[in-house]
């Protein structure tokens, strides 16, 4: 795994610069703390080794669990001391609704080409995190392309489709080793952590992966292109798509899936 260190770098310096736009703050403060703590990248080596480690079933849910709430408790403790953060739930409610926060993830695509009429793909029902062989619930929407001969390309224009943040955040993990035969079911995924709402966005299923654990990445900011990889992804009868998933993160520390329909349909478009 590569590390873009320059990248790294500069994510306390983006933070300010990003993250303050739109909200009323009187000093833009750099992450700072203690040389002991962990740093924003150990967080994220902690939750790339968790993930891989849940997927192999080489933790046990319970433990898995533990883990998870510790790395999360750590990421909030990290952007709430920048002082950039609204930690105010009203404050956050507004920036929301203004519709600038998101970006449609698919460069070139707009809200029909999401599953279902109305979003109805989405399943939270079952779903966890921490146990692999937990199967059933679908808490993602799934967003198409037009590739009817499945080389990933997008048919209209013969080109690859790239995948965009969807809000601006701290890429966590990715994976980007997948290959046709392999059982994982994600394949080359992606995960950001978004301060501002405290929750993970999950993009599954890409061809390629641009960003690097540890990366600053904006809203709109290319992340990688549409693929086909994961087992099930990867076969004939799966049309091509992202499966993008988002987790609240609870007051508790745990994971709980939440429908991004109504923040897709007010996406900001990128051509
Ligand atoms: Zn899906």
């Amino acid at each position: 795994m590569k590390i873009d260190i320059t990248s790294f770098m500069q994510v306390a310096g983006l933070m300010a610069a990003v993250l303050v736009g739109g909200i009323n703050v009187a000093s833009s403060q750099v992450v700072t703390g203690n040389s002991s703590d962990p740093t924003l990248y150990d967080y994220c080596q902690q939750y790339q080794t968790l993930y891989t480690k849940i997927r192999e079933q080489a933790v046990s849910p319970d433990s898995a669990r533990l883990e998870f709430r510790s790395i999360m408790k750590g990421l909030q403790e990290r952007f709430l001391s920048s002082e950039t953060i609204p930690s105010d739930s009203l404050q956050r409610d507004s920036l929301l609704r203004t519709g600038t926060y998101f970006s449609f993830p698919i460069r070139g695509y707009t809200k029909s080409a999401i599953g279902g009429s109305r979003g109805e793909g989405y399943r939270g029902n079952g779903f966890d995190l921490f146990d692999y062989n937990v199967r059933g619930s679908h808490p993602a929407q799934d967003i198409f392309i037009v590739d009817r001969n499945q080389d990933t390309n997008d048919d209209r224009t013969g080109q690859p489709v790239d995948i965009l943040a969807m809000t601006s955040g701290l890429v966590l993990a990715i994976e980007t080793d997948w290959h046709p035969g392999s059982d994982y079911r994600g394949g080359n995924w992606i995960w950001v952590y978004d301060p501002i709402l405290h929750g993970l966005f999950y993009y599954a299923h890409n061809n390629h992966v641009d960003v690097s654990p540890g990366q600053w990445v904006k809203a709109g900011q290319k992340l990688g292109e549409m693929g086909r990889s994961g087992f099930n992804a990867y076969k004939t009868r799966s049309p091509t798509h992202l499966h993008l998933m988002y987790l609240q993160i609870q007051p508790d520390g745990l994971p709980q899936p939440l429908n991004t329909y109504q923040w897709l349909l007010m996406a900001q478009l990128s051509k």
